[in-house]
């Protein structure tokens, strides 16, 4: 009887197991099915490891790769292929978050119903919210140097602009040997995937936690030296700014006020306003997800609670979540998460899928996007020059960062068109372009100016 009772238990053990096993596969194969299948050694959809059918497409239609002739071409414009290639992809699949790779399942028309099979046929039309000529002004608004350009809508949540350099041509790519400096990072998107030191930008986060956290931080006045010695650490401006309110503190970029408002408001406050304004975040960008940012207030150094209250330190900021808190800024504390996606459709048209606006959280309260995007505003009037950006009411923030590649400071200018008509945020990072309200700020306008002409 004994003998019999446990033969039993374990049957029924056996058959828990097989029941649980068969609901983890069920689970997984709807959660994971595309995956699978985008495998590139599934050669029912794959040639070379790539999907072999469709087109990936800007949001006008140019068609910027697609499936000819028994293989994938690209662009005929080698500026075009350039500055498109981290958001298409490489044939080689070293650039994970480019299309060709990361919606290689939405291009072969995989379903969970007719799986491998589908039911409107083969070649996929995958439109991207690109706008390939914007990107192409960005691309060589750059200039040659590293770094990245985000642009998007932040009503509507497409990117317009993604451009990451060092590039190469996906049609001949280089052969890129460990510590070839001109191609350093250059499977790396860095607009969705990398982060860097954020300068001065960051300020616009301690403006934020100080406008509201210190009750009377707009009536205070400040008074700079030219630096000021905090914890064991002295805190430089690069000259006396002499008597300051808040607005003027923020235009100028003064260290000396932005350090102490940081050590005032004390590194859980700081850690706390990381987290709200989103920079802490991954977002996901149809699937994507992008790097988030990290930061360290809690050394216990007050000295280095202020250099990372001014952007420096161990702060890391990733360039697309700046974007979307500018976004934020812009539209009264809330914005629209980007994507990238702008319709699937089959090759006769027929749209197969919608991608509606999704909106973030609140990163800030109403009246203080109010309030910074006056500020930002008048950094633009009254610092960078409203010359820089005719036709245009750009509010920005600039930021200048050490490098760790270049003796050239990083070169940020982020922000956005104050504009209901242009609802525009942007990022702009040039890797050893000196100041970020010199080259930054000149190649922000040049590709503003291409999306203004181009209709957005
Ligand atoms: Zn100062």
């Amino acid at each position: 009887m004994k003998k019999i009772t446990m033969r039993a238990a374990i049957c029924l053990c056996l058959a828990m197991l097989l029941i649980a096993g068969t609901l983890l596969y069920v689970f997984r194969f709807f959660r994971d099915g595309g995956d699978w299948v985008s495998y590139p050694a599934n050669s029912h959809m794959y040639s070379s490891g790539l999907p072999s059918s469709g087109a990936i497409l800007d949001q006008k239609g140019v068609v910027l790769a697609s499936f000819r002739e028994g293989r994938w071409q690209y662009h005929d414009s080698s500026a075009i292929r350039l500055a498109t290639l981290h958001a298409v992809g490489d044939k080689e699949g070293k650039i994970g978050v480019g299309a060709l790779n990361a919606f290689a399942d939405k291009l072969t028309g995989y379903n969970i119903i007719s799986g491998a099979r589908p039911v409107f046929g083969a070649n996929r039309q995958l439109y991207l919210t690109l706008d390939s000529e914007v990107c192409r002004v960005a691309y060589q608004a750059m200039n040659g140097l590293k770094g990245t350009i985000g642009v998007y809508n932040y009503q509507s949540g497409e990117i317009l602009c993604m451009v990451s350099a060092p590039s190469y041509d996906p049609t001949d790519p280089p052969l890129i040997e460990d510590g070839d400096e001109r191609y350093e990072g250059a499977y790396i998107n860095r607009l969705l995937s990398a982060t860097f030191i954020p300068g001065s930008t960051f300020k616009l986060v301690t403006a934020a936690a100080a406008l509201e956290t210190l009750p009377d931080i707009e009536t205070r006045s400040f008074n700079c030296s030219g630096s000021t010695v905090i914890g064991n650490m002295t805190i430089t401006c690069p000259q006396a700014h002499g008597e300051l309110d808040f607005g003027q503190a923020l235009t100028v970029s003064c260290n000396c006020v932005f350090g102490a408002l940081a050590v005032e408001l004390g590194a859980d406050t700081m850690t706390s306003y990381v987290d709200s304004t989103g920079l802490t975040d991954s977002y996901s960008i149809n699937g994507l997800h992008t790097a988030a940012s990290s930061f360290d207030f809690n050394t216990g150094e007050v000295g280095e609670l202020a250099w990372s209250g001014i952007g420096q330190g161990k702060d890391l900021v990733n360039p697309c979540s700046l974007m979307v808190y500018m976004g934020a800024i812009a539209n009264g504390g809330r914005a629209a998460t980007p994507q990238l996606i702008s319709s699937l459709t089959t090759k006769d048209g027929l749209k197969l899928s919608i991608y509606l606006p999704h909106r973030t959280s609140r990163l800030l309260q109403a009246d203080t996007a109010e309030t910074l995007t006056r500020l930002m505003r008048d950094n633009v009037i009254n610092n960078y020059g409203e010359w820089n950006f005719p036709g245009l009411t750009v509010a920005a923030k600039s930021g200048t960062a050490q490098s760790d590649t270049s003796e050239a400071n990083n070169a940020w200018f982020a922000g956005f068109l104050a504009d209901e008509a242009h609802p525009l945020a942007f990022v702009v990072l040039l890797e050893g372009g000196g100041s970020g309200s010199g080259a930054a700020a000149s190649a922000a306008n040049q590709v503003l100016q291409a999306a203004i002409s181009a209709g957005y």
